[in-house]
């Protein structure tokens, strides 16, 4: 039984804000088609074959449709079940990809391998921006000469070792300067986010199970905080966890926090992009924007739509790149138009895949980077 499909009441007012649905006009590849899929399926009238699978499949999971779903309807948990249900006849690159990914064991050595491949392929290019080194952080980080004002763990993820480590850096030293003691448990590693995502809710439970004990040996927090929105949207709500989840702009936006945290001036222009998972999810978007504020003399210019994809959605862009540049397109040009000094978006994979299209020459970083970079350190 799939009770939360139950909730939706098929009035369609999620359609229009579709992209799947927006690009091919088709129902079933709708919000509410897939529902009516998952709902078959789970009753026993159809049976999982290469269709269905294709039809939830192609669902970005950029969950627009569950922000402004008036009867509530956890789109993002429901997508989850329904492909667990149709697992095995998903695309088996799709299968080894999300393993792969959330293994770094795996993932860093052919990174390092893909780094000799030329930038012309897709591989190529994602390698390049990556990085194979493997710094291990410390367990504990303390605020110098003063009292810490409270405790929170850092999530770091299984990729953001590997394409985030400037984020994860700049997360602690802004924590720190705001006052934070911040634990880094070692015993943590991917969310589960893609293996869940890929219908391997199995493999996905484990994972989070293992970052429960990690975190829970931590000893007591505030919040568990991460960088990348990705996982954020992933770890929020889950009721395993021995703290609550916070984006860590979300925390460092904070009245309280944010009066501890001084910045100098930057003569920039930054394009600002809200992953969807920030703003339909996480929904901290306006705590980026705050933070990105207080920087004097920077010039902000938000793009895209807000709560739309960009069409990374984790593996999209590599596993459906067709869709993925037709998303992205809208962007780049407003990319290319605006001559940014700087894009700044806060969920890895995003950034590279707009950074992949994008002929401006603008730096690409995660938002904390550029408010480390600022900081008055005192
Ligand atoms: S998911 Fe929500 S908005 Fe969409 S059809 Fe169902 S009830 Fe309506
Ligand atoms: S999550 Fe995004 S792509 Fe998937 S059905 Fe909802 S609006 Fe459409």
């Amino acid at each position: 039984m799939v009770p939360e499909a139950a909730q939706c009441v098929k009035c369609g007012l999620c359609l229009a804000e579709c992209p799947t649905y927006a690009l091919t006009g088709n129902e079933a590849q709708s919000p509410r088609g897939r529902i009516t899929l998952i709902q078959a399926l789970d009753a026993g009238q159809l049976r999982p074959d290469g269709h269905g699978a294709e039809i939830l499949d192609s669902c970005l999971l950029c969950r627009r449709c569950e922000a402004i779903c008036p009867s509530a309807v956890p789109f993002g948990s429901l997508m989850d079940r329904g492909r667990s249900m149709v697992r095995a006849k998903l695309p088996l690159g799709e299968r080894l990809l999300s393993t792969l990914l959330s293994r770094p064991g795996l993932s860093r050595p052919l990174v390092g391998l893909g780094k000799l491949l030329p930038r012309a392929i897709p591989a190529g290019r994602l390698a390049a921006q990556a990085s194979s080194a493997h710094r291990k952080p410390r367990t504990l980080y303390r605020p110098e000469g003063r009292e810490a004002v409270g405790r929170v763990g850092l999530f770091t993820g299984c990729t953001g070792s590997l394409l985030d480590s400037d984020a994860l850096d700049a997360a602690l030293v802004l924590l720190l300067q705001a006052g934070y003691e911040v634990a880094v448990p070692a015993g943590q590693g991917c969310c589960g986010a893609l293996e869940a995502h890929a219908g391997n809710d199995g493999r996905a439970r484990r994972l989070m199970e293992a970052n429960r004990a990690a975190f829970d040996a931590a000893g007591p927090l505030e919040a568990i905080v991460s960088i990348a929105t990705g996982c954020g949207a992933h770890l929020h709500g889950q009721a395993s966890l021995p703290a609550r989840h916070e984006d860590v702009c979300g925390l460092l936006a904070r009245e309280e926090v944010l009066a501890r945290l001084r910045f100098r001036p930057a003569r920039a222009t930054v394009a600002v992009h809200l992953p969807c998972s920030l703003v339909n999810v996480l929904k901290t978007e306006q705590a980026v924007l705050s933070l990105l504020e207080r920087v004097p003399d920077l010039q902000l210019r938000e793009i895209g739509r807000r709560g739309a994809c960009c069409g990374a959605a984790g593996t999209a862009a590599m596993l459906r790149p067709r869709l993925a540049k037709k998303l992205r397109q809208p962007l780049v040009e407003e990319i290319e138009a605006m001559q940014p000094d700087m894009v700044v978006s806060s969920n890895p994979s995003c950034r590279l895949h707009l950074a992949d299209g994008d002929g401006s020459g603008a730096a690409y970083v995660h938002p904390l980077v550029l408010l480390a970079q600022q900081l008055v350190r005192e």
